[in-house]
């Protein structure tokens, strides 16, 4: 037997090993597992815990024993058994689900695997594991749980949400699923990843796979399954200006009183469209003696993210005291800047400007 293959058995074999005294065999679903029963089930289970799924299924099953029963009821009854499960549309699709495999499929569910995948609400992950788990089929499955357990074992990095993340972890739930109790396996995998390899605190050491998981061999396992990438932000630009004058100290204008860092004292922002001296002798009454443009600085905000262009402008002191009148602006004294709540980029930047006036001093 090829090496490869000799590892996929071992990894089903110790995993079926661990489920045969560990797993889950009493679940309601796990009796009489129709593909009516596992389908339901499944779809409940998509975004539920078990422990709440358990007694909405057996109310279910109740008032709907049956694929056809199901398929006759009216939608507003099967919300209702449905309500407190929360994301609906799972039972809507359901319930357009049955009523086409009565119409186009005799009430029977298909058992080929592309029939099933085109019913509403049916992924290629639940289409196998209803006919693995009820008809024995050789299906593989790659839910969140599974995409947990590979991604972690296999240490395969990125969001499975991209393509060939996700197609990697198909190749390896379908090397790993065995010929032989495919439906054993199924329930198997997704119990370990329910019980064991867990999102957070992973119980490794009762781990049948914890003898070659990577992720556990190399202490990486938050890193796995990869986090979704976070959305590019909206870009936004400003020019940040530190007018210093000759006792050293540094302009700062109090924000609006709403809006971002509303009401902080900040540094003033000249308009990209400005002329940089206009706007100071405009603005300030000071004229910049030296202009220089510091390297940018990046913050992220929740919604947006700014790019700050900084520019050390020296000022002349005759100046100063002009700007010392108005409200909203004044100069301050630079080794006093912690007294002040003050934006944490500005921070940053007096940061740099302590530093280039030790530079400048020595
Ligand atoms: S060893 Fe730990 S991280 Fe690896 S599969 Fe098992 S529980 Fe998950």
């Amino acid at each position: 037997m090829a090496p490869v293959l000799q590892r996929m058995n071992d990894f089903a074999q110790r995993l079926l090993a661990w489920f045969d005294c560990h797993g889950r065999h009493d679940l309601p679903w796990q009796q009489q597992p129709t593909p009516y029963r596992v389908w339901v089930s499944e779809v409940m289970l998509q975004q539920t815990q078990v422990a709440t799924v358990i007694p909405y299924f057996e109310r279910f099953m109740r008032r709907f024993p049956d694929l056809l029963t199901l398929a006759d009821a009216p939608l507003d009854e099967v919300l209702a058994h449905w309500s407190g499960l929360g994301y609906y549309s799972r039972a809507r699709n359901l319930h357009r689900a049955v009523q086409q495999i009565r119409d186009d499929h005799g009430g029977e569910f298909p058992h080929q695997l592309e029939a099933a995948m085109a019913l509403p609400g049916i992924g290629r992950s639940t289409a196998g594991a209803i006919l693995a788990i009820a008809c024995g089929q050789h299906q593989s499955i790659l839910d969140g749980n599974v995409k947990r357990v590979l991604s972690r074992h296999a240490a395969v990095a990125g969001w499975p949400g991209r393509r060939e993340v996700e197609k990697r972890l198909w190749q390896l739930a379908e090397a790993y699923t065995p010929a032989e109790r495919t439906a054993d396996y199924t329930q198997a995998i997704m119990d370990l990843g329910a019980t064991l390899c867990t999102r957070s605190k992973p119980r490794c050491g009762d781990c049948p796979l914890g003898g070659d998981c990577q992720a556990a061999a190399t202490g990486r396992i938050a890193e796995f399954p990869g986090k979704k990438p976070r959305k590019s932000l909206p870009q936004r630009k400003t020019r940040m200006l530190l007018l210093q004058n000759s006792d050293g100290e540094l302009l700062l204008e109090r924000r609006p009183p709403s809006g971002i860092w509303g009401g902080l004292w900040s540094l003033p922002e000249c308009p990209h469209d400005q002329d940089l001296g206009e706007w100071c002798i405009r603005r300030f009454g000071v004229a910049p003696e030296s202009a220089r443009a510091w390297p940018p600085l990046v913050h992220t905000f929740s919604h947006f993210q700014l790019e700050i262009e900084p520019w050390h402008c020296r000022v002349q002191p005759a100046a100063a005291d002009q700007v010392m009148e108005q409200d909203a602006a004044l100069w301050y004294k630079t080794h006093l800047f912690n007294q002040l709540g003050l934006p944490a980029p500005v921070k940053r930047l007096l940061g740099r400007l302590e530093e280039a006036n030790e530079e400048f001093d020595s």
